[in-house]
């Protein structure tokens, strides 16, 4: 492609013809005038101008919906829709009750949700790849260089330690220039081919949003990855607002209690996951589980909002957390294990660590009788 065709395809303005023709097109719904980049109506008039504003939280129909983009809440919506926009957003409140004995799931929701309509419609809403500028401007004059052969324009890139320096030394300090979908696309399939050529594909890790709400597009992706051979990554690895060390370890996603059962609890450690901001709509349950005397304690390198709520803070230096979990499980195996021989951790269990039930099949008993039982050689 050339660069003429990249700047024509990253020119400012909607979609293209079809979306620019809908848009315009309102002007026969509605009395006023679009402006010319199509951004705002205007209308003039006495009390008919204030029209806007007081029909602000009309609607002509409510339906149930979540936020499926960038948030796995799922937490349950009444969206209110006029002229097949979305007006406003309240929160559903006719969840099941889970039983007179532990706290309702109610209220679910975020402030993030609850403007969700504001940035589905928002002219600032990102719509169109951006690439960092320097990366786009060596990228293209690489290939223009090397007769139009995009990987061997990447190649030039990452193999040149100066300016693969400068690209990656800009990350996270804005700068990101639009670019077209060809040419965005062009660029990651580039950066595949490179790295499988010179690496292998097991050297392709990636990720493909989202499991819980995006079937579809998580789907393609992790077949994608499989297919060539690459390390499919979790949504944890990404997000971090769960915990990311169950699919890291296990291999699978949420095979965790879910975020009711800290009710369950006698003691809860919030670690990784700032709870009030990154998980919003379960924190209550944290909050609640206070009323049962429950002691929480906040590991944070920083005096994040959770740490507010709890009994204990302790404030791991960055970067430390993984020696001070591994610090922890020592003194518990050698205190508990090593030393003394405590039942809970001789007697037979099975591979997840549930107590051995006397119901349970000779065959799981069997399994289960591997687990150690004796004091071990320290
Ligand atoms: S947590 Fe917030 S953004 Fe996510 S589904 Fe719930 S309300 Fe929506």
């Amino acid at each position: 492609m050339s660069t003429e065709t990249s700047r024509e395809q990253t020119r400012a303005g909607l979609d293209g013809e079809l979306a620019e023709a809908l848009v315009r097109s309102r002007r026969f719904f509605t009395r006023a005038e679009v402006s010319d980049d199509l951004r705002t109506l205007h209308r003039k008039g006495g009390r008919q101008a204030d029209e806007f504003y007081r029909d602000r939280w009309s609607h002509d129909k409510v339906v149930r919906s979540t936020h499926g983009v960038n948030c796995t809440g799922s937490c349950s919506w009444k969206v209110f829709v006029k002229d097949g926009i979305i007006t406003w957003e309240a929160q559903q409140t006719d969840y099941p009750s889970v039983g007179p004995d532990r706290p309702e799931y109610e209220p679910r929701g975020c402030p993030r949700g609850a403007a969700f309509s504001w940035y589905t419609y928002s002219p600032t809403r990102v719509r169109y790849p951006y690439v960092r500028g320097v990366l786009l401007q060596m990228y293209r004059e690489a290939k223009a260089r090397l007769g139009g052969d995009p990987v061997a324009a990447w190649a030039d890139i990452v193999s040149d330690p100066e300016r693969a320096r400068r690209y990656k030394a800009v990350r996270g300090k804005g700068g990101l220039v639009r670019a077209s979908w060809d040419e965005a696309v062009e660029l990651v399939a580039a950066a595949h081919v490179h790295t499988i050529k010179e690496y292998g594909p097991d050297r392709l890790a990636g990720f493909s949003p989202i499991p819980a709400m995006s079937m579809v597009s998580h789907a393609a992706g992790a077949r994608f990855y499989s297919l060539l051979g690459g390390a499919m990554l979790s949504f944890y690895d990404w997000y971090a607002d769960l915990p990311v060390a169950s699919p890291q370890v296990f291999g699978d996603q949420t095979d965790v209690p879910e975020s009711g059962d800290w009710w369950d609890a006698g003691y809860l450690i919030m670690w990784g996951s700032n709870l009030p901001v990154t998980r919003t709509p379960d924190a209550h349950w944290m909050a609640e589980a206070r009323y049962r005397g429950q002691k929480v304690v906040a590991v944070s390198p920083d005096y994040a909002d959770n740490v507010k709520f709890a009994d204990e803070w302790l404030a791991a230096q960055p970067g430390t957390d993984g020696a001070l979990a591994m610090a922890m499980g020592h003194v518990i195996l050698k205190e508990f294990f090593v030393d003394p021989a405590t039942p809970y951790f001789t007697s037979p269990t099975t591979s997840r660590g549930t107590r051995i039930c006397p119901s349970w099949s000779p065959l799981t008993r069997s399994r289960a009788s591997r687990a150690p039982t004796g004091r071990a050689s320290s």
